[in-house]
Formats: structure tokens, sequence, C-alpha cells
């Protein structure tokens, strides 16, 4: 065994690594914006805002668009006051698209162009929500790398549920038109030459359309990697989501050896057997009717007593 040649605690100007307790981990819809209103409650900033100036990294791991993360998440912990020197990273889109903010707003967008669905197909997607489905739903114009369509707010869900079913079987014949091999849940229609290259991902407010190299497990590699890139190691992470595919978060971080537990705020569709604990809001003595930003919100309030005090 060999001794650091210059421990970082006797070299001067050099700051020892960082290991907070702790580490975010944050699916945005769901968890922390209310899938009803889009918007995100005032505490719930507060408590981002509380945690992140005692420390603790909050990440955010979002399908959604850095538009969305700016104007929903950033904006109003600015306006509450980051410190600073404190730095906030949002992963979107699933991992195409990255970006971190401080007090003094955003820094540069960074886009990953191989993950992005071909432009000729997002363009025939919007034309057919247009002609078609355009009382249901709208095309997100602010996506960088994927396709998503989304409910419109005063749809009642139900309604925007049966007719995202035949949005969701249209959009896939289009792929097919396109020569691009598409997957949804257990439908495959792979390419001419057997290959799958994209998959449609339902949501309860949205469809995604996006490349399979996309997920929740990239944002995770991606928010380690901007994390150590400040020398920040966190000693144990949560992550918080309120669909299957969040746990992919927690299932990168424990597979690489980061100490996890996973939040599921949604936990309707049934807990998974998983090698890492799952938590739910009744493991705050909350009611299982407690659920999205109110259990989210409940975990953050929790995470920030005992981290902040
Ligand atoms: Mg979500």
């Amino acid at each position: 065994m060999t001794a650091p040649e210059f421990p970082a605690s006797t070299t001067p100007g050099v700051r020892l690594p960082s290991t907070p307790p702790l580490a975010l981990l944050l699916d945005v819809d769901g968890p922390v914006a209310s899938p009803v209103t889009r918007d995100v409650k005032p505490g719930i900033i507060a408590d981002l805002v509380a945690l992140a100036t005692a420390g603790i990294p909050v990440v955010f791991n979002t399908g959604r668009s850095d538009a969305f993360i700016r104007e929903q998440v950033m904006e109003p912990m600015i306006a509450a006051g980051i410190p600073a020197g404190t730095v906030i990273h949002a992963i979107c889109e699933k991992g195409a698209v990255w970006f971190s903010y401080t007090a003094a707003g955003p820094g540069p967008i960074h886009v990953d162009h191989e993950l992005a669905v071909p432009k000729a197909y997002g363009d025939d997607v919007r034309r057919l929500v247009a002609e078609d489905y355009s009382r249901h739903m709208f095309f997100d114009e602010t996506k960088r790398a994927m396709v998503s369509v989304e409910q419109h707010i005063e749809v009642p869900s139900a309604d925007y549920l049966a007719e995202q079913k035949l949005f969701d079987s249209d959009a896939m014949d289009l792929m097919t038109r396109h020569g691009m091999g598409v997957v949804r849940l257990e439908h495959h229609a792979p390419n001419s030459d057997d290959e799958v290259d994209y998959r449609v991902d339902p949501t309860i407010i949205s469809t995604d359309i996006e490349s399979v190299r996309l997920g929740k497990d990239l944002g995770a590699s991606r928010a380690v990697e901007l994390l150590a890139a400040q020398g920040i190691t966190p000693l144990a992470w949560r992550t918080v989501g309120d669909s299957r595919t969040d746990y992919a978060m927690a299932d990168w971080l424990h597979h690489n050896d980061h100490p996890v537990k996973h939040v599921d705020v949604r936990p309707a569709d049934g807990v998974p057997v998983k090698p890492y604990d799952v938590l739910t809001a009744t493991d705050l003595g909350l009611g299982e009717d407690v659920i999205h930003d109110d259990a989210g919100g409940a975990y953050l309030r929790s995470w920030r007593e005992a981290m902040v005090g």
C-alpha cells in the first residue's frame, strides 16, 4: 500500500474531497412537481434550497426538458435564495440533456445529439398531434432529444389515458414507416434489421418517444459524474420517483456500489422486490393516500429536519 504523495489535507490550496452524508436524486413529475397542476409547491422549493444550502447535493433526474426545469424549479429556487457557491445539477430528457445552475442562473446546456430521435419522425408526430389529437394532448416543443406529447391539464385523466392508447399505436405505426425499430411495454416491433432502437414510454400524463439508450440509469451515472467533477462523493443516496422506470436510478447506484434507498411516491403499481430498501409514505407514519408531491414533500421535509435541523 502506498500513501498518497501529497495528502489533500496537507496540500495548500487543495480542498478536501467532500463526502456529504446524503445526496438526493429526484424525479420531478410526481415527487416534486404536482402531476395535476405541473408546478412545485413553495414548501418543496424551500426545503430543496435548505438541503442544498446545507451541502446535501440536490440533483434532478427527469424526462422533462431543461426549459421546464428552469421555469418550475430553478427560477423559484433562485427566488427563494440559493447561496453563492451552491451548484444544483439537472439531468433532463432521461440523460440526453443536462445543465447546472447557481444563484446566477443556468450554465451551458449539454445535449448528447447521438441520443436524439430523428427530426423527420418528430415532425411527423407534431403533425399527427395537430391533426388528430390536439383536443387531448400537445406536442412538447421544448424537448431537444426526445419526442414528448403531453396531456392538456384541463382534460380528465381517464379521457386522456383512453386517447393516449390510440396515439401510442399511431406513433408506433409512424416509426415503422420511418424504418425505426420500436418497443412499447410488452410490444416489440423491430425494424428490417431486427433492431429495436427506440421506445414508446407512456406515463400518466404524457407519452415519451426516445432512444432505448436513455433512461433514469443513464441519468444516475451522469449525476455521479457531475458530483465527482466537483470532488463530491456522497456517502449515501436517496432516489425518489413515482414510476416503475424510476427504480432504474437506484438499480444503477446499487449495482455500482453506492449505498441507496429508493422512495416510491406512487406505490399503487406495487413495490417490486429490490436488493436495497424501498420506502413509501407509510414509512414516515403517513397514510397510504399520501402520494405524489405530498409524499415527496414529506420526505424532503424529513431529510431537512435530519440534516439541517
Ligand atoms: Mg415521474
